[in-house]
């Protein structure tokens, strides 16, 4: 089954915390099959934007759009319904569940299957548990943690936390997946296989939005990359132009 991408747009969003200007007109351009990537320094807005995209802040201006729908003041979990999954910096692994009821246990937490059904044992409730597990085993699968369904979640190494934690976001078929600092702790073989599930997400039709502190993997995988600094846009292009942009290199990331 291929998956769905949406066209995720901000357009002059800003938010000011107090007199603290966090984002100003920030405009991105997300497409399906494309990995975008946000990065910046400490400080410069990244988890901001990331909040406001998936309705966790409300912005003070500017358009958020997904398609051609605006999605800009929805609560997050109607965000999430429209299709705009994220995951957590840190993964927040449920306890006393195995691999794949914390993966099933992630479609309630994207706001799919409402509690009253289950409660009121409607047929609807049976109809919507036979759903979930279906789709948890495909994003187990999507993830390659299949193998490893019956173990306990949180006894899992960090790495393949963080790929339950994609596997948490997949489980409500999003057409946007933001991934917030998904590599940070890594080990080189745990990063290996994130890439892989990245660049596998984006050649099937996925919208990959990829806020990361590690630029080497980001210059890897990333289609396009905003740099953000100060709460602005400071540089946009592909990984090519921002390694040779001097003013990125050098004053934002001290590389
Ligand atoms: P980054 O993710 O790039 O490190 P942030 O988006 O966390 O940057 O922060 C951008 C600015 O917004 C910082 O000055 C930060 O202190 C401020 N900020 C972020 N979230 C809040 C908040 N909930 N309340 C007040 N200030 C905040």
């Amino acid at each position: 089954e291929p998956l769905q991408g949406a066209h995720l747009r901000t357009a002059g969003v800003s938010k000011a915390f107090g007199g603290n200007q966090a984002l100003a007109e920030v405009s991105i351009d997300a497409e399906p099959g494309q990995i975008t990537a946000i990065i910046g320094p400490n400080g410069s807005g990244k988890t901001t934007l990331l909040n406001m995209i998936s309705g966790f802040y409300r912005t003070d201006a500017g358009v958020i759009s997904l398609d051609d729908a605006e999605i800009q003041g929805l609560p997050s979990y109607q965000v999430a319904r429209a299709g705009v999954s994220r995951t957590f910096q840190t993964p927040n692994v449920p306890e006393k569940l195995t691999v794949f009821e914390a993966v099933e246990a992630g479609r309630y937490a994207a706001g799919r299957a409402g509690v009253l059904p289950s409660v009121l044992r409607l047929p609807s409730y049976w109809r919507e548990r036979r759903a979930d597990r279906h789709e948890a085993e495909r994003a187990l699968a999507l993830v390659g943690l299949s193998e490893h369904r019956d173990e306990m979640a949180d006894s899992l190494p960090l790495g393949n936390r963080r790929l339950l934690e994609v596997a948490r976001s997949l489980v409500s078929s999003p057409k946007v997946l933001l991934l917030d600092e998904v590599a940070s702790g890594l080990d080189e073989d745990e990063l290996e296989v994130l890439e892989q599930l990245v660049r596998r997400l984006r050649d099937a039709g996925m919208t990959v939005i990829l806020v990361e502190h590690n630029f080497q993997l980001v210059l890897r995988v990333a289609d396009d990359i905003y740099v953000l600094a100060q709460g602005s846009v400071m540089a946009h292009g592909t990984s090519d132009e921002i390694e040779s942009n001097p003013r990125v290199m050098e004053e934002y990331l001290g590389v």
